[in-house]
């Protein structure tokens, strides 16, 4: 993949650039403090027209909310993080359903398994998870799904909460095995492609996305987690979703603008709730 010089992250190809969105960013850690003005305006520049920030504990949803509340081109998803699952107090569906109610909360999450490094609270972290999909369920929102070193049981609770009532799901940053991959896709659910999928090692991630349905992929960064290359292990920031934009052009055989178009085509249809609000405002200032 092509190094761009000096900090650039626009894509080369094509006079305009194309309008691309961090489904997956966390803009209320401590990392973006003071300069959250600039964070966005650089991701402006870079065609990144929208974000998701996701809160990772429900306790901090006001901290999340007053993000989107602030900037016109954020919205916001809450829940608890898999990891934080045994240390925060356990969420009801009727909590997440009442906070679902903002016009600019857009997805239920993040939720899932990590078994990385919390493999010691699986039962709690399953029961959690229990109650974001049942919260997905009953607001028609998109659940943001986690998963780290929990494949079988990752794709055991889905399918069977799937059957028990249908939701919408993105695996947000996918690095799972090609098992996991296809029980969502299965299930109709969305693969989100992050910086990992750039790094050297990834070839079977690689391969996972280039065998996926295009409608099917979503684009994130994780900020401030996973720089993509070149910026790899500093920061990372909503602007360099056009790193990874790029590289799924690559996989997919795609002109940067084709491949980024499919994303927002995507994204508009699981996070439909942030596309009606973009659309409202449109219409107001028409
Ligand atoms: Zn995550
Ligand atoms: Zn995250």
């Amino acid at each position: 993949m092509p190094t761009p010089a000096s900090g650039e992250t626009a894509p080369q190809d094509g006079a305009h650039i194309a309008p691309i969105t961090d489904s997956h960013c966390h803009l209320d850690f401590p990392d973006f403090a003071g300069e959250l003005h600039q964070v966005i305006a650089r991701a402006g520049d870079a065609g990144v027209h929208r974000m998701v920030t996701i809160c990772t504990r429900l306790s901090n949803e006001p901290q999340v909310r007053a993000v989107a509340e602030t900037h016109a081109p954020v919205f916001y998803a809450a829940g608890t993080h898999p990891m934080s699952a045994a240390t925060e107090p356990m969420v009801t569906a009727d909590q997440l359903e009442a906070l679902a109610a903002h016009p600019k909360f857009a997805g239920i999450g993040e939720s899932g398994l990590d078994y990385h490094y919390t493999a010691e609270s699986a039962a709690v972290q399953q029961e959690s998870l229990r109650v974001h999909i049942e919260a997905a369920r009953r607001t028609g929102l998109p659940l943001i799904i986690h998963a780290r070193d929990a494949d079988d049981d990752m794709a055991r609770i889905l399918t069977e909460e799937h059957r028990a009532g249908a939701y919408s799901c993105v695996m947000h940053c996918f690095s799972s095995g090609h098992a996991l991959a296809e029980a969502a896709l299965d299930l109709g659910f969305y693969l989100s492609m992050s910086g990992i999928a750039a790094f050297p090692r990834s070839t079977d991630l690689r391969e996972i996305f280039a065998a996926a349905p295009l409608d099917r992929i979503l684009i994130e960064t994780d900020a401030p987690y996973l720089a993509p290359p070149p910026h790899r292990g500093k920061r990372n920031e909503p602007a360099y979703t056009a790193h990874t934009a790029r590289v799924g052009a690559e996989l997919f055989g795609l002109p940067y603008a084709e491949f980024a178009a499919a994303t927002e085509a995507n994204f508009e249809r699981l996070f439909w709730k942030a596309a009606e609000w973009s659309r409202a405002r449109e219409a107001k200032r028409a």
